[in-house]
């Protein structure tokens, strides 16, 4: 399975528009992210987690052929804004099928009702399949299953997604046990670690890194990542040897 970091940043995006922050300054291409997704692909299958803002860009630049499904974690700008960018994909494969819980679908549909609705619909408005997703009930992803974890994101369910031994789990605060149990025996944990300061909704690296601690991968990896973070070459030389934090455009295979 190869995984690739589509975007890795945090609801604005490294840069952020106008800042004169120094990590927004940074000509370290590693310190430029778009918003947080990842392409999963295996034999002929292809997915992606999420579909902000970034999505069209991100799909030229990864040069994805194809999308399978979208498997959204919740409804949050920075994770579904792109969604009218299917259309490509929608155009030559039909309808998209689109994965989340009912919440997220529900606000999807309001927010994108010229894509859910099937009634006088415009010619070039894509499609979509819908697929509710809930928790402890995992779901066929081409020939593998997906299984969804519940987080937290402040008092916002959300949620991440384990196919085999690689879980990818954003905009995550909290985890009760029994989820967490979920993820016993991933070699590849993806995460998200907002900056070095806590924060309300999101882990900062300390609760990343006591979660990695407790899950124990072989390896993971970092996202979400704020400018307050600092620049990736320092934050890195300060991990420990197997987490490391993901930049856009890395590609890892499990
Ligand atoms: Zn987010």
């Amino acid at each position: 399975m190869k995984v690739c970091f589509l975007g890795t940043g945090t609801s604005q995006g490294i840069p952020i528009i106008g800042s004169e922050h120094p990590v927004c300054l940074s000509n370290d291409p590693r310190d430029k992210r778009l918003r947080v997704s990842v392409w999963i692909e295996w034999d002929e299958y292809s997915y992606v987690i999420d579909c902000g803002p970034d999505f069209r860009q991100q799909m030229l630049v990864s040069q994805c052929p194809k999308v399978d499904g979208i498997l959204f974690t919740h409804e949050h700008a920075d994770h579904t804004a792109g969604l009218d960018d299917i259309r490509p994909f929608f155009f030559r494969q039909g309808d998209i099928p689109v994965y989340g819980c009912e919440r997220v679908i529900k606000n999807l549909s309001r927010r994108f009702d010229y894509i859910f609705s099937s009634e006088n619909k415009y010619p070039g408005a894509p499609s979509v399949a819908i697929k509710i997703v809930e928790n402890n009930k995992p779901f066929p992803v081409g020939d593998k299953i997906a299984v969804p974890i519940k987080v937290f994101h402040g008092s916002l369910e959300v949620f991440g997604y384990r196919i085999d031994e690689f879980a990818y789990l954003t905009d995550i605060k909290t985890i009760a046990d029994e989820e967490a149990e979920k993820l016993k025996g991933v070699k590849v944990l993806v995460v998200s670690a907002l900056r070095i300061e806590p924060h309300a909704t999101h882990f900062n690296l300390e609760e990343a890194l006591a979660f990695i601690e407790r899950i124990q991968p072989e390896r993971a990896y970092l996202t979400h990542i704020s400018h307050n973070m600092g620049f990736h070459a320092e934050v890195e030389k300060t991990l420990p040897e197997n987490v490391f934090l993901a930049y856009d455009n890395l590609k890892i295979t499990i």
